[in-house]
């Protein structure tokens, strides 16, 4: 969720909306059904006694700017959100891997950068050393080049601004140390980034963590190896990024609908409907 003034910039990512767009998108979940908050239904998701439509709230990554812009409003309408965190990002000021290709595409005005860009298109498949020598080059391209505002809104909380959400009663879970791709990791890398991320959630914020969002989320980036490992740590639940009812949906491969600017009041109805569900899943290729 960014600042109204710069929503529909070139950089800004897709699935940023604005904080009134954001706004007016919790109005619309409070007329259509309960908001609930994912941690505690999660027993009668297990059961199968969650029998309304009920929407939850969830963030990934999390950018520096939804701490500014969602915290009010989600506060304003008595919505507790769940935000997933690549502990690894938390307080660095380094940008997410996503971020940087879709700036290393608007700014190419060097070969390196057109080269880089290339290179991280393929990040999913790249070893988490390669992923961080390529981010450190981007920024080592860009100094301090970037447009004012940009790394600003895009970095990601600082660990103070993770423990004030957590006070608050908002839900933090895990989303790998690195953000990186499980599915396209070998099986110890996946292990230790989704056991060393929640040992550090659980450390600095002194709570368990019972949630968890796989990067990316789509086909092919997580399997039953990151689900063992998650029931290892007495993980209840993990969201992807497949549109689906909650349903009879596997506790630890949770769907989600993606939320992003291009999404009227109109279509973001729609979207919690479930009619779409079908094309969004062809879409994303999960069929
Ligand atoms: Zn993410």
């Amino acid at each position: 969720v960014c600042a109204d003034e710069i929503a529909g910039q070139s950089w800004i990512p897709p699935h940023f909306v604005s904080a009134s767009q954001f706004a007016g998108q919790m109005d619309i979940l409070r007329r259509f059904g309960p908001v609930v908050h994912l941690p505690e239904v999660v027993g009668q998701l297990a059961d199968g006694r969650l029998d309304q439509a009920a929407f939850a709230i969830t963030f990934d990554d999390v950018p520096a700017c939804s701490f500014v812009h969602a915290r009010p409003i989600l506060d304003r309408f008595g919505i507790r959100a769940s935000f997933f965190i690549a502990t690894g990002y938390v307080g660095t000021g380094r940008l997410f891997p996503g971020d940087v290709l879709r700036l290393l595409r608007i700014w190419p005005d060097e070969r390196a950068r057109t080269g880089l860009a290339c290179e991280l298109a393929r990040h999913k498949r790249m070893t988490i050393g390669q992923l961080k020598a390529a981010l450190n080059q981007a920024e080592q391209a860009w100094g301090d080049g970037l447009p004012t505002g940009v790394r600003g809104t895009l970095q990601p909380m600082s660990w103070d601004q993770v423990r004030q959400l957590a006070d608050e009663g908002h839900e933090i879970g895990g989303h790998t140390v690195d953000h990186v791709v499980l599915g396209w990791q070998p099986t110890g890398v996946r292990e230790q980034q989704i056991r060393a991320c929640l040992a550090e959630l659980e450390t600095r914020l002194a709570r368990k963590v019972l949630g968890f969002a796989y990067p990316n989320g789509g086909p092919g980036d997580f399997g039953p190896t990151d689900q063992a490992t998650l029931s290892d740590c007495a993980v209840r639940y993990a969201v992807s990024t497949r549109t689906a009812s909650v349903r009879d949906a596997d506790l630890l491969a949770l769907p989600r609908v993606c939320i992003g600017a291009a999404h009227t009041a109109e279509t973001f109805a729609l979207e919690l409907s479930g009619l779409l569900d079908g094309r969004r899943q062809r879409q994303q290729g999960w069929r």
